[in-house]
């Protein structure tokens, strides 16, 4: 197939997003930026084009898609609203919050097609802030189910580079509006009249969501072997890079320690602080910003996991983060990126 690319770098470029909603409308798929990673996107209420997006990733037909919508109330047409959903929505939206509500039903037939939630009874709304994406769905006239634009269980694309790389070949259109300014993907909850279930941590937090409901629940840590995922994304493999990659966790000295030894032994990638740059020789090192600037490792993180994959190292190491604020996002992203490989060294 042939995928065509234009590029948005200014106001006088969206004239081009005309022809993309076009697309949209008769069953394609468009690669779009957001403001969290890039998209994969297809009409959501179109059959054909949600089973086209699958087989784009090769994604497993039961992991539902988030649907795209240009404002908050555009949810009631596709979903049962509640309070806390307005509440929610007041404060992140547009912005990277997904929030999952119950399917709506007209005559009996969802509006939303079991094609595009994966068979579920319910959908993931979301309402993004880049304008690009934004003034997409409008031209489109359709909300846009769209996973992340990249091959299933790669790293997540953050460029329009990235999404070359996976899908040349596979999709209409790809839109390059440049980088993800946040670079991890959106913050997923489920939510009841007064609790809020944390799916996916991303840039809106676990602390700035706990204020809305009595009781937050990490849903990651209450998720016990052989229990039904809340959200079936979570039991698969994610964000991996061909190399095998370890997280280091211990005092400042033993992890610096332990990485300089192994730099000594090995042909290692290491993704780490700009401070580290001091200590550690620089080759094949990979600076995600100063320790305490968790947006800049955010957005650096999976182009990282993507370069350090054409290194000639043999193996990445990582620092494992906290697990306050973004922190959560990124822990959540790198443990399952290595498959859970933590070294403690207390
Ligand atoms: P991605 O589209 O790759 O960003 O992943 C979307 C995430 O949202 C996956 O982890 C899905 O399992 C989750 N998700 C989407 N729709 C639903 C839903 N209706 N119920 C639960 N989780 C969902
Ligand atoms: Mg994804």
């Amino acid at each position: 197939m042939n995928t065509e690319t234009i590029v948005i770098r200014s106001e006088s470029d969206l004239h081009q997003l005309k022809r993309a909603g076009d697309i949209l409308r008769s069953s394609g798929l468009v690669a779009f930026p957001t403001e969290t990673v890039y998209g994969l996107g297809g009409n959501a209420l179109d059959k054909a084009a949600s089973k086209k997006i699958y087989a784009a990733k090769g994604r497993p037909s039961d992991n539902p898609l988030i649907v795209h919508i240009a404002t908050p109330e555009e949810a009631e047409k596709y979903c049962v609203t509640n309070e806390l959903y307005y509440e929610l929505a007041a404060s992140f939206m547009p912005g990277p919050l997904t929030v999952i509500l119950p399917k709506k039903y007209v005559d009996g037939i969802p509006v939303v097609p079991d094609e595009t939630t994966g068979g579920l009874d319910s959908v993931a709304i979301r309402c993004p802030a880049d304008p690009v994406a934004h003034k997409l769905i409008v031209s489109a006239g359709v909300p846009i189910a769209a996973p992340s634009a990249n091959t299933s269980g790669s790293p997540s694309p953050t460029s329009a580079e990235h999404v070359i790389h996976d899908l040349m070949g596979k999709i209409d259109m790809i839109i390059d509006g440049g980088e993800s300014v946040f670079g991890l993907e959106s913050t997923v909850v489920r939510i009841s009249e007064n609790t809020i279930y944390l799916l996916r941590p991303g840039a809106v937090t676990a602390e700035q969501l706990s204020v809305f409901a009595d009781e937050l629940i990490i849903a990651d840590e209450h998720l016990k072997e052989g229990e039904r995922p809340l959200s079936p994304g979570m039991k698969y493999k994610h964000y991996a890079p061909a190399k095998p990659l370890y997280l280091v966790s211990g005092d400042e000295d033993q992890i610096l320690n332990f990485l300089l030894e192994k730099q000594d032994t090995e042909k290692c990638a290491i993704i780490c602080y700009d401070e580290d740059a001091q200590v550690l020789s620089p080759d094949n090192l990979f600076l995600l910003g100063k320790k305490n600037d968790l947006l800049s490792h955010a957005h650096r993180l999976f182009d990282f996991l993507r370069k350090t994959d054409i290194t000639d190292a043999s193996v990445i190491y990582a620092r494992l983060p906290d697990k306050e604020g973004i922190g959560l996002a990124l822990y959540n992203r790198l443990i399952r990126a290595s498959g859970h490989n933590i070294i403690n060294l207390k």
